[in-house]
């Protein structure tokens, strides 16, 4: 019988997962749950044909380590974190999560847009801490969400299914987006093709749904905050260096915005000592995709996509499939 292939898995996947993947690999794992510093990567990685990555950094420096590796399976939909261009030019595959994990996603920013229109963190705060003694008129009012202008940057999967909870709030949607979606999509969703400066003068909420590229990086920065109302929210859920946080920081203290909801940050897991005195700020630890059932399927998709690529077959998720070419 062939020897089978050595993989590395570095976070501790659930074990329906680590048990497929041991059914046809030598699996060796990274037991803790946080990244691993990129030294001991590239040690872990000399022998491997296979990476699974989460949230872990895949730089140039560990591919050089690695010359049997074929495959960097990533646990997410984004994969800013692996250095693309490096795995094609040494015929690697990279896979992701898509198709798994936009809807949840997609509740996650929805619940920041809610709460912090709603000041639901505040609320919670004041109860708990017994300052509820009677009903006031005056307390805690916040801004309606339905019939308002939500903006999404960022067309694809999560921003549409953003839209679509919109359309439940009877929300007015407008969308700026690389490419234009097609008529039918613009129609069952009820979301209009907008410019730039439209979508960021007219959004009450604007919701941030690019990836991270070289292109997006700082997408929204200190002048685009002045083009928005200063009645409006901003909602990121995509990655952080997106937003210039610095400037998010400036316009949320001038109160040229009213507020933010934010799951991820320019360097995680680093937080804006601005953002943190805030109350109008609803701030989570990248999240987006965290629920049992989410994380199952996508550690199941990532074991799929790393056990497709090492039998020579083409990955469901494929990234680079000018590898294959
Ligand atoms: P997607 O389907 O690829 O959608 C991204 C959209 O952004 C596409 O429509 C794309 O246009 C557009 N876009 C790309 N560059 C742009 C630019 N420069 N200007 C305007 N639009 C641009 O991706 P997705 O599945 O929706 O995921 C979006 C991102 O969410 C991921 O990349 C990830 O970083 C983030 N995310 C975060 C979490 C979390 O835990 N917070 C969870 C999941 C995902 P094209 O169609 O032309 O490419």
């Amino acid at each position: 019988m062939a020897a089978q292939p050595k993989i590395f898995v570095t976070r501790p996947l659930p074990a329906p997962v680590l048990e497929l993947l041991a059914a046809h690999c030598e699996v060796r794992l990274h037991r803790e749950d946080n990244p691993i510093p990129i030294e001991q990567l590239a040690e872990a990685c000399r022998e491997v044909e296979g990476l699974v990555v989460c949230g872990q950094r895949v730089p140039e420096a560990v591919l050089i380590e690695a010359p049997a590796l074929r495959v960097v399976s990533n646990v997410g939909v984004g994969y800013d974190n692996v250095d693309v261009a490096a795995c094609t030019r040494r015929s690697i595959l990279v896979t992701n999560t898509a198709g798994v994990l936009e809807e949840t996603t997609a509740d996650l920013s929805f619940c920041l847009l809610l709460a912090v229109a709603r000041r639901i963190v505040e609320g919670d705060e004041y109860v708990r801490q017994g300052r509820w003694k009677q009903w006031e008129w005056g307390l805690l009012w916040g801004a309606d969400v339905y019939g308002k202008t939500l903006g999404i940057y960022g067309f694809g999967r999560i921003g549409q299914a953003v839209a679509r909870r919109g359309g439940g709030f009877s929300m007015r949607i407008l969308y700026q987006s690389r490419h234009r979606a097609s008529e039918a999509v613009e129609t069952e969703l009820g979301a209009q093709y907008v410019d730039r400066e439209t979508l960021l003068r007219e959004s009450d909420y604007l919701s941030i749904h690019v990836p991270l590229t070289a292109e997006t990086r700082h997408l929204i920065k200190a002048e685009d905050f002045r083009r928005m109302r200063p009645t409006a929210f901003l909602i990121n859920a995509a990655r952080g260096p997106v937003v210039d946080e610095e400037a998010l920081v400036a316009a949320l203290q001038d109160r040229a915005i009213a507020g933010a909801g934010l799951d991820v940050f320019e360097a995680e897991p680093r937080v804006h000592p601005g953002l943190l005195g805030l109350p109008n700020v609803v701030l989570m630890p990248h999240v987006g995709s965290a629920t049992g059932e989410t994380r199952l399927r996508m550690a199941m998709l990532a074991a799929d996509n790393l056990l497709a690529a090492l039998r020579g077959k083409r990955p469901p998720n494929l990234v680079n499939p000018e590898v294959l070419r």
